[in-house]
């Protein structure tokens, strides 16, 4: 399909939209009124600057409050649109964005609308261009597009089609299927945008808060799927208004874009292939299998099966290295080998391995000098590390080639949105490393504290990385959303979301800081905003009473949870009170969800980047999130006490 953006979706002066949205790929954009106006060149010179990119001028938008006026501003409206003709025929633009009126002068008279149109279609013709009508969700009488196909239809011209914008029907819960049914070659364009679902006025829903298709809620598959059974062929089109893209940066925004485009084109190419391919075949199956004939839709290598996270490897220098060996040795994990040739180790423990990297010039170094001791790459077990790795690039990751040194293993890796790096290993993992690293001779076996796997990450985002991530999390790695949460942090609130795959082996937590003054907020600066920084890591355990005696015995440091905590949880739950203090003693934390149970425990920041958890899940799906804000005040008054 043609692919096309509205430059209002980006940030940037509108030759910097221009140049990224070219970069990602785009074949076409709409060009917003409001951008041409305030743009310090002709419209010659745009058309040019938009022609050396390679970028057409698919759609100039938007004309307002033209249709179903009385006859006296209608003839303005007209002398107005002529004026707009002779723009788009310097632009090279050959289709207009006419939206329905919202104009307190607009009469509720569909034939009158009509006329108009039809006389508009008609002046646009002359000059060898079209009128496209779209239904804005907040229009004063037309606001569904099937109330826009009434008088497209009635105006019968063929220099007039319709508009049809997802954000307007959706947000309407108005339904899509009657698409299906209109004749596609009367569809002139197609604009998507997804949105979270947000009880607000629809006009300020609309103007700040829709996302690229896959980062919101909508049913765009569903939209898509109608749109293409109707049999429509022109440019697949995103127009996205909202606040957090018009700050972040449009390189990073204009591959957002393009990704969610590749994602919906794959998923709705594979409904159709499922419909085509389905027994008996019917109606369903031939309009599925011509639709396909018709279209050429993105096909990617399928999402990769992971079965688990691999390993974690840690950037650190010298000193770093030696006190996160410390503290992993008390965490019970044992040095089970040291890499052939550079200053890595490598830490065991149950499924879990850990690799900490303190080699000079590496990646990991780099990562180091930049942030201070981080997870700087993850191993992701999976049965296709090859099929994974392209997956990812043909979806816009970039690959990432390790300096890789004689016989060292090479695993396709990717970097993922904020810089950290995820290696694909093939599933039994364990003897892949083994091939890089030698036994170290005086090692002598850590204590085993029971830690069998590695449960979840938490990753803290700065605010403008969290559709990004979102959107890479389902289209590269194939996982799902949660619930999103707010949490109290004493200075502020955090907004949090799990994305998981459908066996739960990968889990991955999303933290943004809504607050600069949060210690998440703070983690994330002290990146550099590059964002993505591994905030925790939960190590999952069978038995977490005898974890976490044989932790604190080894004398790993646990965040302090108020006694008033546990009071509160013996007053909320029908607990057992000598449970209860026995949680208390260790300063374990307690969830319970209706099918199951969550028990955690913190440890203390390692230099003050990172920490580990400490979880024992029975059929919980969650991560405790009711407790984070204990942990957080925990982790506040425990800093505060430090201090004094
Ligand atoms: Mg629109
Ligand atoms: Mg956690």
């Amino acid at each position: 399909m043609r692919r096309s953006i509205a430059t209002v979706s980006m940030s940037g002066t509108l030759r910097q939209k221009l140049e990224a949205i070219a970069a990602a790929r785009f074949d076409g954009i709409e060009l917003f009124e409001n951008d041409f106006i305030a743009f310090n060149g002709s419209a010659r010179e745009l058309r040019a600057m938009c022609a050396d990119l390679g970028l057409g001028i698919d759609l100039f938008q938007p004309f307002r409050d033209f249709e179903g006026m009385p006859d006296d501003a209608f003839q303005k409206s007209l002398d107005r649109a002529e004026r707009k003709f002779d723009l788009m025929e310097a632009l090279g633009a050959p289709l207009m964005l006419v939206c329905s009126n919202t104009s307190p002068l607009a009469l509720d008279d569909a034939a009158r609308s009509a006329a108009q149109l039809h006389a508009l279609a008609e002046r646009a013709a002359k000059r060898n261009l079209r009128i496209g009508y779209e239904a804005l969700a907040w229009g004063r009488f037309v606001c569904l597009y099937g109330q826009a196909w009434k008088i497209v239809e009635q105006a019968d011209h063929p220099h007039l089609g319709l508009i049809l914008d997802s954000f307007h029907t959706l947000s309407l819960q108005d339904d899509p299927a009657g698409i299906a049914a209109l004749p596609g070659e009367r569809i002139f364009f197609l604009q998507m945008a997804d949105a979270p679902l947000l009880p607000m006025d629809v006009l300020q829903w609309a103007r700040h808060h829709r996302n690229f298709p896959g980062q919101g809620q909508f049913d765009l598959e569903n939209f898509f799927l109608q749109v293409l059974l109707a049999g429509y062929t022109g440019p697949l089109s995103l127009e996205i208004f909202n606040d957090q893209f018009r700050e972040t940066p449009n390189r990073r925004t204009a591959v957002d874009a393009m990704r969610s485009l590749l994602l919906l084109e794959s998923q709705v190419r594979a409904r159709l292939q499922g419909a085509r391919d389905a027994a008996p075949a019917g109606p369903a199956h031939e309009a599925a299998a011509r639709t396909l004939q018709r279209i050429e839709l993105f096909d990617p290598p399928r999402v990769p099966v992971l079965d688990g996270f691999a390993f974690l490897e840690f950037g650190v220098d010298d000193d770093a290295a030696e006190a996160l060996g410390t503290l992993l040795a008390q965490l019970g994990f044992t040095r089970a080998g040291r890499h052939r040739t550079k200053a890595v180790a490598l830490y065991r423990q149950g499924g879990i391995q850990l690799v900490v990297n303190a080699e000079p010039a590496s990646p990991a170094r780099t990562r180091f000098d930049a942030q201070g001791p981080s997870v700087c790459a993850i191993g992701l077990a999976t049965e296709e590390p090859l099929q994974a790795a392209n997956r990812a690039a043909a979806l816009l990751s970039a690959r990432h080639e390790s300096p890789r040194g004689a016989h060292e293993l090479q695993l396709p890796a990717i970097v993922v949105p904020g810089g950290t790096i995820v290696h694909f290993v093939p599933s039994a993992g364990g003897a892949v490393l083994d091939a890089d690293f030698v036994a170290e001779p005086d090692s002598t076996p850590a204590l085993d504290a029971g830690l069998v796997g590695i449960d979840h990450m938490a990753l803290g985002l700065a605010p403008d990385q969290f559709d990004t991530w979102i959107l890479f999390a389902k289209a590269v790695l194939g996982l799902e959303r949660g619930e999103s949460l707010e949490l109290a942090d004493p200075f502020g609130l955090i907004r949090s979301s799990g994305v998981a795959n459908a066996a739960r082996s990968i889990r991955m937590v999303l933290n943004v800081s809504l607050s600069q003054r949060t210690r998440t907020a703070r983690q994330v600066n002290a990146t550099g905003r590059t964002g993505g920084g591994v905030q925790h890591i939960a190590l999952g355990t069978r038995d977490i009473f005898a974890t976490m005696e044989r932790l604190r015995g080894n004398g790993v440091r646990f965040v302090r949870i108020s006694a008033n905590h546990y009071d509160d949880l013996l007053a909320r739950l029908d607990l057992d009170e000598a449970l209860v203090r026995r949680m208390q003693s260790l300063d374990i934390l307690y969830d319970r969800s209706p099918a199951g149970e969550f028990l955690h425990a913190y440890a203390e920041p390692f230099a003050d980047r990172f920490f580990f958890e400490v979880v024992q899940r029975k059929a919980y799906d969650g991560y405790g999130a009711v407790n984070a804000p204990a942990r957080m005040a925990a982790q506040e008054q425990n800093a505060e006490s430090t201090k004094k």
